[in-house]
């Protein structure tokens, strides 16, 4: 069978978040963040799901080896991912039930072992070097296939007893046959947030570990027994030294890196003497536009690539897109 492109069957919509907070504050089409698959959670338990679909030459299967995914870059101005009929080695793959669109059904694969097969193929990229380019449904089943796929690889063990575990609802959880325990699949939530203070100034700062002159909004994970305010309040305090207050939430993107859901935010600085935490930042001061303008063109802050919410909440305060080159801070 012909090769496919996720560029056919688009949904006609996607689901999108309304009413709190105001339209006008959050950020539009974030990349990775528009969900077109319908996952149809109602058809996992159905043991004969996977088998089923792998075995029809309808079924689009996205394959996944290591973190790279086959794509075709040079269709209408958007980067689509290669879905392909299922093939027989796929029986002995782990696969994943992705869902529905369009009235198809999409598997993901993961085929570890044909790393060395296309190890020298520039076809087969990255969802860091793609997503910002792949259309959305390339999008949703990449990103999700990888996080799944991230989280089968760290947990194949159970956590009560040490036993192997096994994949069951298609891919969506793990259960132990030693004692019956199920395990879901976690994500991990980060909260990234633009803290501005009184002068309309944004905080940016350098984390440990990034590349050249690389900065960025704070960000951290939030820690079980916290609401996401108080994960943004606590996280600008411990980095920078500095009390926020209206928190408000601008929008949130899948990271599958290795499987977190970051949660952009603006804050309100209180003061603007900043205490760096020297574990964790490296540098960090405020810039007004026109700063921050000189600083972009002169190379002496560059900012992460257009895939990442980091970009867009800095575009968001900046009031348009930024002329900052695409490489990673990491
Ligand atoms: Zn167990």
């Amino acid at each position: 069978m012909r090769p496919e492109t996720s560029g056919r069957n688009r949904p006609a919509c996607a689901p999108r978040l309304v009413g709190v907070p105001p339209a006008d504050v959050t950020l539009p089409e974030l990349a990775l963040s528009t969900s077109v698959l319908d996952r149809r959670g109602d058809l996992r338990a159905d043991p004969g799901l996977l088998p089923r679909l792998l075995a029809d030459p309808a079924t689009a299967v996205l394959r996944l080896v290591g973190d790279r995914v086959a794509v075709d870059e040079g269709r209408e101005a958007s980067t689509t991912a290669v879905l392909t009929a299922p093939e027989d080695a796929d029986a002995s793959r782990l696969a994943l039930y992705l869902g529905e669109a369009g009235g198809r059904s999409y598997v993901g694969v993961v085929a570890d072992d044909l790393t060395d097969a296309v190890a020298d193929d520039p076809s087969w990229r990255t969802l860091r070097q793609v997503g910002a380019d792949l259309d959305d449904l390339g999008a949703s089943t990449f990103a999700t296939t990888l996080a799944l796929a991230n989280w089968h690889r760290s947990h194949g063990h159970c956590p009560r007893c040490g036993s192997r575990t096994e994949p069951v609802l298609a891919g969506w959880i793990r259960r132990c046959p030693a004692d019956g325990s199920e395990h879901y699949p976690r994500t991990d939530m980060a909260v990234i947030m633009a803290v501005v203070d009184a002068d309309d100034r944004i905080l940016l700062a350098r984390g440990k570990g990034f590349r050249g002159n690389g900065m960025s909004v704070l960000a951290g994970f939030v820690e079980p027994g916290e609401s996401l305010a108080a994960a943004v309040a606590r996280e600008v305090a411990e980095e920078v030294g500095v009390r926020v207050t209206d928190v408000t939430y601008l929008g949130d993107q899948p990271w599958p890196f290795p499987s977190s859901l970051m949660l952009g935010f603006t804050a309100r600085a209180l003061g603007t003497d900043l205490r760096l935490q020297p574990d964790e930042i490296e540098a960090a001061r405020w810039f007004s536009r026109d700063e921050l303008t000189a600083a972009l063109a002169d190379g002496s802050v560059v900012v992460s690539g257009r895939i990442s919410i980091s970009r867009r909440i800095i575009e968001h305060w900046f009031g348009g897109p930024l002329d900052s080159p695409e490489i990673p801070l990491r």
